[in-house]
C-alpha cells in the first residue's frame, strides 16, 4: 500500500485538540469496487473531521478512520446508510485498533490504490440504468455532452456487459478501443469528479458514436437519431442497440406496425414488451400500486408486469397484438441515454424538462428470432435479424456480455422476479453459510445457472429455454464467462435429475473428460431444487414443509411431477403428499393442447360416462381419435403418468372453454388466473385426500464421483405420504359449465379449492412432523391469486411462511437451489 493516487485533503484539525482520539479499522464487503465507493468514504471521512485511509482489497474496501469516537460512528451511520447508489453493503466490520490517544497517527485521510497481491476484485456491479445527473446533462444545450448517447459516470452506466475481465479498469472493457480525450481523463482522474473512475467515461470527441442502416446494412444519411425517430413514427420497426443487446422497437400504438413486427419475427401471441417515456404514460397504460410504480422506477428498471387499464385515454390505446387476451401489460421506461434521446429529442417535440415526450409506447421486444437469445454483435444483428427490421441503429461499443432484460410482478405487495437479468446479474446473492464451489446447471426452459464461491452465490443471466442450439450456444458462452471471470474452478457440479434436458447432457459430457475421482456431481430433483432455492434465500437449512407447484419436472420415479409437498431440507426430502398420478395424453404434446390433459381428467372422474359429455374439449378430435387416445391411456403408450399442478389448470382452462390450445408456456393457467380476477366465489368444491399405499423414496440418490449412493436421511422419521385427489372438483365444474355458471365464478372457486386443499396438507404435515416453515416455489406461484391466498390463510392458521424474493419462483431460480443441494452434500462428505 504505497502510493495514493487521490490528493491528501489538509483536514481541518480541532484546534483545542483536547480530545481523545481512537482508530479504527473498518471493512465493508459487498458491491463497493467501481462504484465510486472510495471517493465516497474519503469525502464522507472529511466532513466528519477523520484521518486515515481507505483502499480496495479481494474482499470490499477496507478503511482506517482515525477521530473522536463519536464522528466514527456518525461515519459508519452515514456509509451504512447513505452508501453510493451502486453499491451494495453486505457487511461492514468494525475493529479498534487503538484508542484514547492523544495525538493523531495521520494527518489527513487519503485515497489509496488497490492491492494488487492476491485474487481480483470480485464483484461486478450489474448494468445500471442513466442517472438523474447525467439526463440533466444530457439535455442541456450548454453540456459538452448534450445530446450525447453514451452519457454516463459512476452511479450510472454499462458494467458487467461490457467488462471482458477483473479487475474492473477500462482496458480489460470494450472501452479499451476509444481513448479518453483531455476533458475526459480530467474528470477520470478528479477524485472530486462524479466521473472519477468511471471507467465508461466517454464524450462526443472521444466516445463511441451512432450509425444507422436500412434494412439491407447500407448507411442511411441525416442524423442517426432523428432519422430512427422519424422512422418509428411511420411505423416501421427499428433495431436498436442497447445495454446487453438489440431491442426491436415499434410504435405500441399502431396495429398495422405491430403486427407486421409478430408477422416477421413469427411470434405469435406472447406478450411483447413496452416501454413508455414517463410514469405519467405508465399510469395511464397499466393499474399501478404505491410498490409497482417503485419498482418501474427503480435503477435496475426492469420491465414490470402489471394489469392493464380497461379504460385507456385517447393516445394510450396499446395495439391488440402488443398482447392478445392477456390480462397484463410489460412495461419499462427507458433506461439508457440512447432511449430517453428516442422519447425525449427536443428537435422533433419531445421536451425532457416538461416531461412530455414523442411517444406514448413503444415496443421493445429482444432482438432475435423466436426463441433464439438476444442479439448482440452488429454483424450478428444484421444477419439474423434482416428481414425483420426496416433499419438498424447501431453504435461501436461492443457488448461483451448478452443481457436480456429482466422481468417482475408484485405479488402480496413484495416484487417477485420473473426474470432476474439486466440490472440484477451478475450481482451475488448472499448465503448464510460458506459454501464450497459448485457449480450448478439449471433445468431447461428459462434457464440460468449458477457459481458458488464462499457466502456468494452468482447467478448467471437469463438464457433461455434449452432447445436450440444458438441458446446451448449462449449456455456454453455463460458457463465459461461466470467461471473465467470470477477465477473459480468449481469441482462439485449440480445438475437436474432430467436425463433429456439439454443442461443435463451438457454435464454429462462434460464429466466424460474428467477423471472420476477428481469430482462430485449430485443430480437434484427438479422440485426440491425449487424449495432448496428458497432455504438459500432466507438463510435456512431447514427443515421445511415445501409446496413445488409448476409445470414439469423429473421425478424419482421417472414420472413428470409437478404438484409436490416435500418435507425437505437443503440435502433431501420425503414427498408428503402429490397430486394424483394421471396420464398425460401426447405426452409434450400435451403442454401445448390443454384439451388433451382435460380429456385425462375427464375420463378419470366420470370413467366411461366422459363419452356422453358432450363438452367443447373433447371435440378437438374426431371421436375416433378420443378412443384411440383413451387406449393409449389406459396402456400408458406416450402418456406418462403426471401429477402436475399445471397441466390441472390447463385441463380447467379447456373444460372452461377458455383456452384449448396453448401458444406459450403458461398461457392458458394464466387465462384461468385472468378469469377469476376481482371475483369473489363461495363456492368451494370437493377434494378428496387419501393415504398413499405406495413405497416412497426416503433417500435421495446422489452420484459421486461417478458412483450412485444412498443420500443423507432426514431428520425427521417420515412414513405418511398423501395423495391428493381433484377429480371431485371436475364433476363439480362440469356441472357448473352444464348448468350454465358464470366462468369467472368457476374459475374463482377452482381457486378457492386448491387453497382450501394446500392448508389442509400444511396442517397435516405440521401435525405430524410440528415443522412451522412452509416455503412456496414453482412456476404457479406466479399466479397472484394462488400465491395471495395461500400466503394469507398460511399466515392466519400460523405458519410461517416463505417463497423467492431474489431469483425467480419459476426454473429461472432452480440452479440456487441445487448448488446449495451439492454444496450441502459435499460439506457433509467432508
Ligand atoms: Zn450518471
Ligand atoms: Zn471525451
Amino acid at each position: 500500500m504505497k502510493s495514493a493516487c487521490g490528493q491528501h485533503h489538509a483536514l481541518k484539525l480541532d484546534p483545542m485538540n483536547n480530545s481523545k482520539y481512537r482508530l479504527e479499522k473498518i471493512e465493508v464487503t459487498g458491491i463497493v469496487q467501481g462504484v465510486g465507493f472510495r471517493p465516497f468514504v474519503h469525502n464522507l471521512a472529511n466532513a466528519h473531521h477523520l484521518s486515515g485511509h481507505v483502499v480496495n482489497n479481494p474482499n470490499g474496501v477496507v478503511i482506517e478512520a482515525e477521530g473522536k469516537a463519536d464522528d466514527i460512528e456518525s461515519f459508519v451511520s452515514e456509509l451504512r446508510g447513505k452508501p453510493p447508489t451502486l453499491s451494495r453493503i453486505y457487511d461492514i466490520r468494525r475493529e479498534v485498533l487503538k484508542t484514547d490517544r492523544a495525538s493523531r497517527l495521520y494527518d489527513s485521510f487519503a485515497i489509496q490504490t488497490s492491492e494488487r497481491e492476491g485474487k481480483p476484485v470480485t464483484l461486478i456491479s450489474p448494468d445500471v440504468c442513466v442517472c438523474k445527473d447525467c439526463l440533466r446533462e444530457l439535455f442541456d444545450p450548454n453540456d459538452r455532452r448534450y445530446l450525447y448517447p453514451f452519457i454516463n459516470c459512476i452511479n450510472c452506466g454499462p458494467r458487467f456487459t461490457i467488462i471482458q475481465k477483473l479487475p474492473y479498469d477500462r482496458p480489460f472493457t470494450t472501452m479499451q478501443s476509444f481513448s479518453m480525450c483531455p476533458d475526459c481523463k480530467g474528470e477520470y482522474e478528479n477524485p472530486s469528479d462524479r466521473r472519477f473512475h468511471a471507467q465508461p467515461n466517454a464524450c462526443p470527441v472521444c466516445g463511441p458514436q451512432l450509425q444507422l442502416l436500412d434494412g439491407n446494412g447500407k448507411a442511411l444519411p441525416g442524423d442517426p437519431l432523428l432519422t430512427s425517430i422519424e422512422l418509428l413514427r411511420s411505423g416501421k420497426i427499428v433495431a436498436l442497440k442497447g445495454l446487453g443487446g438489440f431491442h426491436l422497437a415499434v410504435d405500441a400504438i399502431n396495429e398495422e406496425a405491430v403486427k407486421r413486427l409478430r408477422e416477421r419475427k413469427r411470434r405469435e401471441e406472447k406478450p411483447l414488451a413496452l416501454m413508455v417515456g414517463n410514469m405519467e404514460a405508465v399510469h395511464k397504460i397499466v393499474n399501478l400500486s404505491k410498490i409497482e410504480e417503485e419498482i418501474a422506477g427503480s435503477r435496475e428498471r426492469p420491465i414490470l408486469l402489471g394489469y392493464r387499464r380497461k379504460d385507456p385515454p385517447e393516445g394510450y390505446q396499446v395495439a391488440h397484438s402488443v398482447a392478445p387476451d392477456n390480462p397484463y401489460l410489460g412495461v419499462t421506461l427507458p433506461y439508457t441515454p440512447l432511449h430517453y434521446l428516442l422519447f425525449f429529442h427536443p428537435r422533433l417535440g419531445g421536451d425532457y424538462a416538461n416531461d412530455k415526450p414523442v411517444f406514448a409506447a413503444l415496443v421493445m421486444t429482444s432482438g432475435n428470432m423466436s426463441e433464439e437469445p438476444i442479439c448482440k454483435d452488429n454483424e450478428e444483428v444484421l444477419e439474423t435479424l434482416s428481414g425483420i427490421a426496416d433499419a438498424f441503429l447501431l453504435h461501436n461499443r461492443d457488448i461483451h456480455v448478452r443481457c436480456d432484460d429482466s422481468v417482475i410482478n408484485v405479488v402480496n405487495e413484495k416484487a417477485s422476479l420473473i426474470r432476474r437479468s439486466r440490472g440484477f446479474a451478475p450481482a451475488p446473492l448472499f448465503l448464510h453459510a460458506p459454501v464450497p464451489q459448485v457449480l450448478a446447471f439449471g433445468g431447461q426452459l428459462k434457464n440460468t445457472m449458477c457459481l458458488t464461491d464462499g457466502k456468494r452465490a452468482f447467478m448467471s443471466q437469463y438464457i433461455g429455454d434449452l432447445e436450440n442450439v444458438p441458446t446451448l450456444g449462449f449456455f456454453e458462452e455463460a458457463v465459461s464467462h461466470f467461471t473465467q471471470i470470477f477465477e473459480l474452478n468449481p469441482k462439485i457440479f449440480a445438475y437436474d435429475l432430467h436425463p433429456e434436458y439439454m443442461s443435463t447432457r451438457y454435464f454429462m459430457e462434460l464429466k466424460d473428460q474428467l477423471e472420476e475421482s477428481s469430482f462430485g456431481a449430485v443430480g437434484v430433483q427438479h422440485h426440491h431444487a425449487h424449495i432448496v432455492s428458497v432455504l438459500a434465500e432466507h438463510g435456512l437449512t431447514g427443515p421445511v414443509i415445501g409446496f413445488s407447484m409448476d409445470g414439469t419436472g423429473y421425478g424419482l420415479d421417472g414420472a413428470v411431477w409437478g404438484g409436490e409437498v416435500l418435507i425437505c431440507d437443503a440435502a433431501t426430502f420425503h414427498r408428503f403428499a402429490h397430486l394424483d398420478y394421471l396420464p398425460l395424453p401426447g405426452g409434450t404434446a400435451a403442454i401445448r393442447e390443454p384439451w388433451r390433459m382435460a380429456f385425462s381428467y375427464l375420463r378419470s372422474a366420470f370413467g366411461e360416462g366422459w363419452k356422453s359429455l358432450n363438452l367443447e374439449c373433447l371435440k378437438k378430435v374426431s371421436p375416433a381419435q378420443l378412443e384411440v387416445l383413451d387406449q393409449a391411456c389406459d396402456s400408458g403408450i406416450n402418456c406418462p403418468q403426471t401429477s402436475s399442478l399445471g397441466r390441472l389448470f390447463d385441463a380447467v382452462a379447456s373444460i372452461l372453454t377458455i383456452r384449448h390450445y396453448s401458444s406459450f408456456e403458461g398461457q392458458a393457467a394464466m387465462m384461468v388466473e385472468m378469469l377469476a380476477v376481482g371475483e369473489n366465489s363461495n363456492l368451494h368444491f370437493p377434494y378428496h385426500i387419501r393415504k398413499d399405499s405406495l413405497e416412497t423414496f426416503d433417500r435421495y440418490p446422489v452420484i459421486w464421483g461417478n458412483i450412485l449412493e444412498s443420500g443423507h436421511e432426514l431428520e425427521v422419521n417420515l412414513k405418511d405420504s398423501f395423495i391428493v385427489d381433484y377429480t371431485p372438483l371436475i364433476r363439480a365444474l362440469v356441472e357448473g359449465v352444464k348448468r350454465g355458471k358464470s366462468k369467472s365464478k368457476l374459475a374463482a372457486a377452482f381457486h378457492n379449492i386448491l387453497v382450501d386443499s394446500f392448508i389442509e396438507i400444511a396442517s397435516r404435515a405440521r401435525e405430524i412432523t410440528g415443522i412451522n416453515d412452509v416455503a412456496l416455489s414453482g412456476g404457479c406461484w406466479q399466479n397472484r391469486i394462488l400465491s395471495e391466498r395461500f400466503q394469507a390463510l398460511l399466515k392466519d392458521n400460523g405458519f410461517n411462511v416463505m417463497t423467492n424474493q431474489h431469483v425467480p419462483v419459476n426454473d429461472g431460480g432452480l440452479a440456487l437451489g441445487q448448488a446449495l443441494v451439492a454444496a450441502t452434500i459435499a460439506l457433509e462428505k467432508d
